[in-house]
């Protein structure tokens, strides 16, 4: 929904937007769920959350299905790797999340901000306070003609926050990334990677509750991208901040402790992974994927299995006492018109 149908649904008012001052933090508040009958209020379920997010967009008289009814659940302080086919969606759902553009239907809600309902006071609000975006082209992370001291300061300087302040904690998050020496420099003369890293500082600087990192490394060679990506699970593990990010690098997406898999605009599988110690005190990790199952109970079965069983349109579920079995629609594969009595 955009902010103009959010206007002229007759809404209860919500107490929470109107007249905050910007950098006000809003208490998650229960608010009515619209579009998906019989279910839970999303606030409180979560730092963030996705129930059947939409997003069409419209390029001449097309329009583009780019999210068909999302679903995603990220409790505080998680890292979660976002993957996927190109195409598939993670920049529109990463773009809705940041607060850069408004879902068609369903809802977003992080740290209790109805993505699809917020003001504009309250949208820039959240872009400066609840999150920090990292942006795979280095050039969008930074200002040019800023130094990189200069860059880690001037969210903190819109958010007017004291000189003396600001200097002690852009210094702070310069030496968390290693750039003590370079925050005197300009981003042309920083290295990719660099450039990258003080594009984390910036996202930091107002100590947000969520950073999003659409691609962050893609334009870095694997080492670099991969100092920049420990960097990001120290900022995970030591300060506490939930961080999604979007990577095609299969050696990171195995190290975050969860992978969501985007399948043409809806999360379609996660992998969890979980340390484990085997019978010689070794160490390893084990990794299980789960088809993801949203609020109505709809799954989506992984390509392969379908194509193996060759399932098409509709099939048989048999409830066990502790699973479910699916079975291919014999009677329309068969096609000899007979009541089927045989279960596989
Ligand atoms: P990903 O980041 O997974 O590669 P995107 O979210 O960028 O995927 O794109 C999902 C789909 O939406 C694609 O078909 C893409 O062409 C389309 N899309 C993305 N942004 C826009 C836009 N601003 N206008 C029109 N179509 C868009
Ligand atoms: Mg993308």
């Amino acid at each position: 929904m955009t902010d103009d149908t959010a206007e002229i649904e007759d809404l209860p008012a919500r107490g929470r937007s109107a007249g905050a001052p910007p950098g006000t933090r809003f208490a998650p508040s229960p608010s009515p769920v619209r579009d998906v009958p019989a279910a839970a209020p999303l606030e409180g379920r979560g730092l963030i959350t996705c129930d059947n997010l939409v997003k069409i967009y419209k390029v001449a008289d097309l329009e583009v299905v780019a999210l068909q009814g999302l679903d995603l659940l990220v409790e505080p302080g998680e890292f979660v790797a976002l993957v996927g086919a190109s195409g598939s969606g993670k920049s529109t759902l990463m773009n809705i999340l940041g607060g850069l553009d408004v879902p068609s239907a369903g809802r977003a809600v992080v740290a209790g901000h109805d993505l699809g309902d917020m003001g504009r006071r309250e949208r820039t609000a959240y872009r400066r306070d609840v999150i920090g975006f990292v942006w795979q082209q280095t050039g969008r992370n930074l200002l040019g003609y800023l130094t990189a001291r200069q860059n880690v300061e001037l969210p903190m300087l819109l958010n007017g926050v004291s000189r003396s302040e600001r200097e002690r904690r852009a210094t702070d998050l310069l030496g968390r990334m290693g750039l003590a020496e370079r925050g005197d420099h300009r981003p042309d003369r920083l290295s990719g990677g660099e450039q990258q890293r003080t594009a984390i500082a910036v996202a930091l600087a107002n100590r947000p509750a969520v950073i999003l990192a659409d691609e962050p490394t893609g334009e870095l060679d694997s080492v670099t991208a991969h100092e920049v990506f420990d960097l990001l699970r120290s900022v995970n593990q030591e300060l506490g901040i939930t961080i999604v990010v979007v990577t095609h690098d299969p050696l990171v997406s195995e190290q975050v402790s969860r992978t969501i898999a985007i399948r043409d605009g809806r999360t379609s599988s996660e992998t969890l992974r979980r340390r484990a110690i085997n019978a010689e005190g070794d160490h390893h990790v084990i990794s299980e994927e789960y088809a993801v199952l949203d609020r109505v109970g709809r799954l989506q079965l992984p390509r392969a299995h379908v194509e193996a069983l060759g399932l098409d349109r509709r099939v048989r579920l048999a409830l066990e006492p502790d699973h479910i079995s699916v079975w291919p629609d014999r009677e329309r594969s068969g096609d000899d018109g007979r009541e089927q009595d045989s279960q596989p």
